[in-house]
């Protein structure tokens, strides 16, 4: 930039020096030798006085400097033309947070990291929280692990608004500048971002790479992993830190059903959009198949609870209308839509919510003929809309019941299979769940009450008994749902 940026400004010293040499002649100390010269209009007495001729040197002056400024906002401007690359990449852009990741990333130990740190000195964080597990259970899904209804916290740091010059490689400087687009605002009423990259002409091969670099560390990010979206305002936005894939030999359903419903979604997988209803109590394993499902197929999963507050028709149609590529759709709790909030809350509130035919509408306008697939769940299929089990909306329904027999002990043998090797353990832990009657009743003894577990509650045994098939058998009765009489 220098030798160029430099030339005009010879240009201002020069004229300003000349302008003040002039001006300042007639009052100079040989100003009365010279010879007068003939004046009809008297000029010479006005320019022979000396406030007059400091005032035309000050307006000089003054002109010189602003033709020089402007000579040199020209300069540069045509220079920042000529020598440099701007790339503007918009928010709405994936490679917007690519990018901005990849500024904020260590790269190698070569001291890249120390210079481009050390240069982004305004840095922003995004957090995002998670609960560890809701129902107290641990996660197989190796999203944390922990539980007990923790929250989770993830940092993520980035540039800040305003402009970072970055050390790409030696000798190869970017300018970063992240700024927020104007007026113009996101359906949510956020501001626009723009991120404007600018490079040397002669360096803008290294553009190619910063791209190139981005991405893959984008999708190292999600290697393995499971990215979860769900909806912030008006828009998708990823769910906390994409979650490693959760194995399907995690979930344990009744005997062929995961089989079924895998086999069934990799046939029709590509063909049309397909819907399925997943339907039971609550900690089944609903979601955690779905999870499993997302990440045997490498998809992501992209999801919407119903009951949310604030969840309308409107904001349901616009979500389902730009939904992540490659996600199965989720959308928990389809039932809510069926129920009147001002009925469910007699205390007059008045919460927007998503209505019946809003969702059918909503499930309708799904992109049809696209490679969709949906996955609706509710703890409540009597609710629901008959209009909503129609071949395009709902496909497939599977009820994802209580514990069976079968899921005690798979998840007996995923648990203890090691250390019970004659299964003598799990012959006796399954004998005193009938005693409890909870496979629905003790066919040996008819007292007993008909009772289910799920199968959260039977991990959750597990999980706190990990390695102590004994202290798994002398809890069981902890596994009995508690009921609240009023
Ligand atoms: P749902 O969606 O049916 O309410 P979740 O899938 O959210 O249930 O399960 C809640 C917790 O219980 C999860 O942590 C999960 O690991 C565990 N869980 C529930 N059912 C199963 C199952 N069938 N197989 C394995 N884990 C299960």
């Amino acid at each position: 930039l220098n030798p160029a940026s430099a030339t005009p400004l010879p240009t201002t010293a020069q004229t300003a020096a000349a302008t003040t040499t002039t001006t300042t002649t007639p009052t100079s100390p040989s100003a009365p030798n010279t010879p007068p010269v003939p004046s009809v209009l008297g000029l010479d007495a006005l320019f022979n006085n000396p406030v007059f001729a400091g005032g035309i040197g000050l307006a000089g002056l003054g002109a010189a400097a602003a033709f020089g400024r402007r000579a040199l906002i020209s300069g540069a401007a045509l220079l920042r033309r000529q020598l440099l690359v701007n790339i503007e990449i918009s928010k709405r852009d994936p490679s917007y947070n690519w990018v901005l990741a990849w500024l904020a990333q260590p790269r190698d130990n070569s001291g890249f990291l120390a210079q481009r740190l050390t240069r982004l000195r305004n840095l922003s964080v995004t957090t995002s929280t998670r609960s560890l597990s809701p129902r107290g259970v641990p996660d197989e899904s190796g999203g944390g692990g922990g539980g007990g209804g923790k929250i989770h916290a993830d940092f993520r740091v980035q540039p800040g608004f305003g402009r970072h010059i970055v050390r790409h490689a030696p000798g190869v400087y970017i300018a970063v500048n992240r700024e927020k687009a104007g007026t113009a605002t996101t359906a949510t009423g956020e501001p626009h971002e723009t991120l404007t990259l600018t490079l040397l002409w002669r360096h803008r091969h290294v553009l190619a790479d910063v791209f190139t670099q981005a991405h893959a560390l984008a999708q190292s990010f999600q290697q393995g992993k499971t990215v979860v979206y769900t909806a912030r305002k008006m828009e998708w936005a990823v769910l906390g830190k994409p979650r490693l894939k959760r194995p399907l030999g995690s979930v344990i359903l009744d005997e062929g059903v995961k089989e079924r419903l895998v086999d069934d979604v990799k046939e029709f997988l590509g063909a049309q959009q397909w819907g399925y209803l997943l339907y039971g109590p609550p900690g089944t394993g609903k979601t955690s198949f779905i999870q499993a499902l997302a990440g045997e197929l490498d998809y992501s999963v992209a999801m919407i609870n119903l009951s949310e507050i604030g969840m309308t028709d409107d904001l349901l149609a616009q979500l389902l209308t730009q939904l992540p590529e490659k996600s199965i759709l989720v959308l928990e709790d389809v039932d809510a839509a069926m129920v009147n909030r001002r009925q469910r809350d007699p205390d007059g509130y008045s919460g927007r919510t998503v209505t019946a035919s809003g969702l059918l509408n909503a499930l309708d306008g799904l992109a049809a003929g696209e490679d969709r697939i949906a996955f609706l769940t509710t703890n409540h299929i009597d609710r629901l809309d008959p209009a909503l089990i129609r071949p395009g909306r709902v496909d497939v329904m599977v009820r994802i019941g209580e514990a069976t027999r079968y899921q005690a002990a798979q998840m007996w043998d995923r648990y203890y299979g090691d250390i019970d090797k004659d299964h003598s353990g799990r012959e006796r832990f399954l004998k005193r769940l009938d005693e409890l009657g909870l496979f629905g009743g003790d066919s040996q003894n008819p007292d007993v009450p008909k009772r289910h577990t799920s199968t959260a509650a039977i991990q959750g045994l597990f999980q706190f008994n990990k390695g102590d098939m004994e202290g798994a058998i002398n809890m069981a009765e902890g596994l009995i749902p508690r009921t609240f009489e009023p």
